[in-house]
């Protein structure tokens, strides 16, 4: 099973060229001998290859922030699984909120793209989170289970090592203040269980990893609360030193 600790940067579509490539030779100036965590970082489209090259025969990993479900033909504008591992991506983000919100994604969407993405193996970090309206009606729970049970729908338990749940209360995405840590306990609790009686047979369950306002002061309490095992940062994955501050902090 891998214990590892997961650090996951989303840049979003933020940084240009000049700016994700200095970005990630001063990570890895910095980062050079952390061995414990596993880092992915996840840049805009257009920079996948070179950033890929920076970081081949390094430890931290390259995903994108979107795929597409087929596998090639006629879907302008969209990027297969297949041509994400030939830049060298090895992780896919799927369902953000905020593609969820902008590009109208739906669970059934999301389902089709986590089911093509871990059968040609990929690794997925599918993100989950309820909505302030959903919090204020008490619906949080019942939110997270819908978008859990049908974005990994049909999904074998021999994928399950793939698969890594980022929970992202929508409420505080980008607000500068995290979900309180009891909230973030007992979402991350209630996923585990969800996850438990999704793969009932599995020795392995997906690792599910807390995103919202992370930035270095708040990282050790979240991080050593139980079911998280590690952390989806947007904002402060951009700057360097906050980025590997956090790192070194889980
Ligand atoms: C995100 O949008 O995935 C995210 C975690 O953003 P931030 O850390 O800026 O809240």
């Amino acid at each position: 099973m891998n214990q590892k600790k997961l650090v996951f940067a989303n840049w979003k579509m933020n940084l240009n060229s000049d700016e994700a490539t200095s970005l990630v030779k001063n990570i890895l100036k910095k980062l050079e001998s952390i061995n414990k965590v596993d880092i992915v970082l996840s840049p805009s489209f257009p920079y996948l290859a070179a950033i890929n090259s920076l970081l081949y025969n390094t430890k931290i990993s390259l995903s994108s922030q979107n795929v597409f479900w087929e596998k090639d033909g006629p879907y302008t504008g969209e990027v297969s699984s297949d041509m994400l591992l030939d830049v060298g991506c090895s992780w896919t983000m799927i369902g953000h909120s905020e593609r969820r919100q902008h590009l109208l994604e739906t669970n059934e969407m999301i389902n089709k793209k986590v089911l093509t993405s871990v059968s040609k193996g990929l690794k997925v970090i599918l993100c989950v989170g309820e909505s302030f309206d959903q919090r204020r009606q008490g619906k949080t729970f019942e939110s997270i289970a819908d978008q859990l049970q049908r974005g990994l729908r049909k999904v074998d338990e021999s994928f399950v090592e793939q698969i890594v749940i980022g929970y992202e209360p929508i409420w505080v995405i980008g607000s500068g203040e995290a979900a309180s840590v009891n909230d973030i306990s007992s979402v991350h609790n209630f996923i585990f269980n969800e996850l438990k009686i999704m793969f009932p047979n599995g020795k392995l369950l997906p690792r599910i990893v807390y995103g919202g306002s992370v930035n270095s002061l708040n990282i050790e309490d979240i991080i050593t609360l139980d079911n998280v095992d590690g952390v989806l940062v947007g904002n402060a994955s951009m700057d360097c030193d906050k980025f590997c501050d956090i790192v070194m902090k889980v």
